[in-house]
């Protein structure tokens, strides 16, 4: 793989999450290999104990999760650029603990995702099924106004891989409800996480889709690139096909440091 110099994969996991594999210092390894410039891990941030506990560290965990990224940091200082983010969910209810959360580190880049619709863990394939009970069209006005109200709270940089329904195949009839959301992420000078996990995923397309890459362009909204990687042979997965798709829309990639956007 040849890219340009200067990428930075900036959505990763560690095994604090309980669902990824390998020392945050291989994710390093790994990037440095792939030819990356950065590395952001952006670990699942912890939650109210009620809310999807299997997935995520727990609050007492985060000390450590911070730690592990600093010493990570330190290894790899001149050859690496590593920085400190979370990946934290939007679940209405949850918004004053993540703040909190949020306030007790100097966190680089905080993704803001979507990843429940009520009480469904709408990406799990375990609840997959569900899909086949709900009308499309309202499954995307619920998730679109959800990610209106992530970007309003005004605690998050970016929007995390924006049309996550897509996952298993279940695409929009249409994509209004996104359209508005992307409205929203502009008028708020949010990013996008331009997410490659899809192209491993059934539906076998990054998120954003080509057309509303296209669509946030046209709205000024740039991109995050980010690999979801949950172990490190994933860091900068197909980061070439990201580029071609981010540069065949005209859109630009920015990366985030101490919380503001970097060209
Ligand atoms: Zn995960
Ligand atoms: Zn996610």
């Amino acid at each position: 793989m040849s890219l340009p110099p200067g990428l930075s994969d900036s959505h990763t996991h560690t095994p604090l999450c309980k669902h990824a594999t390998g020392h945050p210092r291989e994710y390093a390894q790994a990037a440095l290999d792939a030819g990356l410039a950065g590395l952001c891990f952006t670990d699942h941030i912890p939650m109210p104990a009620w809310y999807d506990a299997p997935w995520r560290m727990r609050l007492d965990q985060l000390a450590e999760y911070v730690d592990t990224v600093r010493e990570v940091q330190a290894e790899f200082a001149g050859r690496l650029d590593v920085r400190l983010g979370l990946e934290a969910d939007f679940h209405p209810g949850t918004e004053r603990f993540v703040e909190r959360i949020l306030a007790e580190h100097d966190w680089d880049y905080v993704i803001g995702s979507v990843h429940y619709l009520g009480a469904w863990g709408f990406d799990n394939p375990e609840f997959a099924a569900e899909y086949d009970e709900r009308d499309l069209g309202q499954l995307y006005r619920h998730y679109g106004a959800l990610v209106e109200g992530a970007a309003r709270t005004g605690l998050f940089d970016s929007i995390g891989h924006l049309d996550l329904p897509k996952k298993f195949g279940h695409r929009a009839p249409d994509d209004s409800a996104l359209l508005r959301a992307l409205d929203v992420v502009a008028g708020l000078g949010l990013a996008l996480d331009f997410n490659t996990a899809g192209w491993r995923k059934p539906v076998a397309e990054a998120y954003p889709s080509p057309q509303l890459t296209r669509e946030a362009t046209t709205r000024g909204i740039p991109f995050v690139l980010g690999s979801d990687a949950h172990a490190p042979g994933e860091v900068g997965f197909r980061f070439g096909d990201a580029l071609a798709q981010v540069t065949a829309a005209g859109g630009r990639v920015v990366t985030f440091a101490g919380r503001q956007a970097r060209g």
